[in-house]
C-alpha cells in the first residue's frame, strides 16, 4: 500500500482506496491510503511547525531544492508518463507533455527563488524611506483535480515553496498514483520535516480540514464551480480569521473561425483544442464557431480528419485518444451527447461509447462533432469535459464575438483568422483570461500566467512570476534612521 506523507513519515490511513486504469479496467495501479481527520489536521501542525524553518533557510537553499526535484522528474520523464497515461488515460504523446511541464516549472521556480526583487520609495515625509518587501502567507492548502496529475500539483506546489511557504497537498482520488509518484520525489530533496505533506483520501472524510484547520493561511484549488464555491464559502466563514484563496474552476471555450482563416491551421487548432488529452482539460474548446462562408469547408475538412484521431489504450503506440478518466465521467459525457440530440443538434461523428478496444475493457468513447447547434443549448452552456464538440454557425465576425462571450464561463478563447484587424479585435473584445490567435484554446507555456474571468476563476493569476501574488504577502515598512 502506498502511504500518506505527514511530518516527514510514511504513514497508512483509515482504509486504502484501489486505482484502476481506465484503458483496462482489469489492470489494478495500487491501493492508497485514505488519511483520517486527525492525520490531516497532523499535517497542518507539522506544516505550521516547518513553516519558520523552511522559510528562514534562504533563497539558494529553497532553489536548490526544487532544482533537485525538478531535475528528477525530468530524468524519469518515460516512467512518469507511462504512469500518468496508465492512470489517467491521455495518451502517451499527451502525457510526456504534462510531465515534461511539471519538470520545467519546478526549474523556473527554482530560479525564482532567487528572484524575489523588493521595492524603495520616496516618502511623503522628510528623512523617511518606504521600503516594499514580499514576506510568505503561511501554510498552503493545495486541491488538485484529476485530468493533471502531475502539472497543476507542480504549479501549486513549486511556488508554494519557492516563497517560502509549508505545504497540505490533497490530490484527487482518481490520480493518487501520480500524486505519491511526486510526493515521493518532493521527501527525498531535503526540505525539513513537515515542509511538505502529500494527504490522500476522500473530500467526505477529509475536505473540511482542508478548508477549516486553523493553521492554514491560504487555499490553491483547481476543480468543479460547485467545490470552488465551498472553498470560497469556508475560506470567507472560518472562525479563525478569513483564508486567502485562489479558484481555478471550469471552462466553456470558444475557438472562433472566419472566413479568411487559413482552413489548416483552424482544423488543427480544433482538432487539438477539442479532442487532445481526450477533452478533459478545462482549457478545451467546445464551441467551434463559424462563419457562414468558412462553416461547409471548414465542418468537411473536420469530417475528414476526425477518422485520424485513433481511440485506443493511453499507452498503446498510435493512440491519439485515450479512455475518459473513468465511468461516471463517461455516463456524463454520453448524457450531454443525448442532450444535444434532444435539443436539436446534428450529431455528424462519433459519440459512441465503446466498453473495449482490441480486448481491453474501459471507459472508450468515440470524439463527437455537433453541427447546428446555438448558442443558448446545454451543451453549448455547461461543461462537458469530454472528446464532445459542438460548431455552432454565425453570419459574420460581430455575430461570432457575441456567441464567444455568451457563457458564464471565461477562461480561454481562440480566433483562427489572416487579418490583422479581426485578431486584433479579438484580442481586445474577448472575455477570457487567455486568447490564442491561430492557435488551439489549451495548450499554455509553463512560465507565462494562468487563468480566467467570469466565473472561471477567482484570485490573483497562477504560473509565472505572477504566481508570487498569492504565495505571498506584501509588508510595507516606514523607516527613519
Ligand atoms: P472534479 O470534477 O475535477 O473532480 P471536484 O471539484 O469534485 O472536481 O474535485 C477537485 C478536488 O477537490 C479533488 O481533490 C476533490 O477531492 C476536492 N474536493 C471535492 N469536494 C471537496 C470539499 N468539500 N472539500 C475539500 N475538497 C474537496
Amino acid at each position: 500500500m502506498y502511504c500518506n506523507f505527514i511530518n516527514g513519515e510514511w504513514l497508512a490511513g483509515l482504509d486504502a482506496s484501489t486505482n484502476i486504469n481506465p484503458s483496462d479496467t482489469r489492470d489494478v495501479i495500487g491501493h492508497y491510503a485514505r488519511a483520517s481527520q486527525s492525520q490531516a489536521r497532523m499535517a497542518f501542525a507539522a506544516a505550521s511547525h516547518a513553516l519558520p524553518i523552511w522559510s528562514g533557510r534562504g533563497p539558494q537553499q529553497r532553489s536548490d531544492a526544487l532544482d533537485v526535484i525538478g531535475s528528477e522528474i525530468l530524468a524519469r520523464l518515460d516512467e512518469l508518463a507511462d504512469l500518468l497515461a496508465r492512470e489517467e488515460g491521455k495518451a502517451l504523446a499527451d502525457a510526456r507533455g504534462e510531465v515534461l511541464r511539471a519538470g520545467q516549472i519546478f526549474k523556473f521556480f527554482a530560479g525564482e527563488c532567487l528572484r524575489q526583487p523588493g521595492e524603495v520609495m520616496a516618502s511623503t515625509r522628510p528623512g523617511m524611506t518606504v521600503e516594499v518587501t514580499r514576506e510568505p502567507i503561511g501554510v498552503v492548502s493545495v486541491i488538485t483535480p484529476w485530468n493533471f496529475p502531475l502539472a497543476i500539483p507542480a504549479w501549486k506546489i513549486a511556488p508554494a515553496l519557492a516563497y517560502g511557504n509549508t505545504v497540505v497537498f490533497k490530490p484527487a482520488e482518481l490520480v493518487t498514483g501520480c500524486a505519491w509518484a511526486l510526493a515521493e520525489i518532493i521527501a527525498r530533496a531535503g526540505l525539513p520535516n513537515g515542509a511538505f505533506n502529500l494527504v490522500m483520501g476522500s473530500s467526505r472524510e477529509i475536505g473540511s480540514v482542508l478548508l477549516e484547520d486553523p493553521r492554514l493561511s491560504a487555499i490553491t484549488f483547481t476543480g468543479s464551480e460547485g467545490t470552488g464555491r465551498k472553498v470560497a464559502q469556508a475560506a470567507v466563514g472560518r472562525s479563525g480569521g478569513m483564508a486567502r484563496f485562489q479558484l481555478e474552476m471550469g471552462g466553456k471555450n470558444p475557438l472562433v473561425v472566419l472566413d479568411d482563416a487559413d482552413l489548416d491551421v483552424a482544423v488543427a487548432c480544433a482538432l487539438d483544442g477539442a479532442y487532445h488529452a481526450t477533452g478533459q482539460r478545462c482549457t478545451a474548446s467546445s464551441r467551434l464557431i463559424v462563419t457562414d462562408n468558412m462553416h461547409d469547408r471548414f465542418v468537411a475538412a473536420m469530417l475528414d480528419r476526425l477518422p485520424e484521431l485513433k481511440v485506443g489504450d493511453a499507452r498503446s503506440p498510435g493512440t491519439r485518444i485515450g479512455p475518459v478518466v473513468d465511468a461516471e465521467q463517461l455516463a456524463q459525457d454520453v448524457a450531454y451527447i443525448h442532450q444535444g440530440i434532444a435539443e436539436g443538434a446534428q450529431l455528424v461523428y462519433g459519440g459512441q461509447a465503446m466498453p473495449e478496444v482490441e480486448g481491453r475493457p474501459g471507459h472508450y468513447l468515440q470524439p463527437a462533432l455537433f453541427v447546428g447547434a446555438t448558442s443558448s443549448m446545454r451543451i453549448c452552456q455547461e461543461e462537458i469535459f469530454g472528446p464532445v464538440a459542438a460548431v455552432i454557425r454565425v453570419a459574420d465576425a460581430e455575430e461570432a464575438l457575441a456567441v464567444a462571450n455568451d457563457t458564464p464561463f471565461g477562461l480561454s478563447a481562440g480566433v483562427c483568422t489572416t487579418s490583422l484587424k479581426w485578431a486584433a479585435m479579438f484580442k481586445r473584445e474577448l472575455q477570457a483570461g487567455m486568447v490564442m490567435v491561430n492557435a488551439p484554446t489549451a495548450g499554455v507555456d509553463p512560465h507565462a500566467p494562468f487563468g480566467g474571468r467570469k466565473s472561471s476563476s477567482y484570485g490573483p493569476r497562477e504560473q509565472g512570476r505572477y504566481a508570487a501574488e498569492f504565495f505571498t504577502q506584501v509588508k510595507t515598512s516606514y523607516i527613519k534612521p
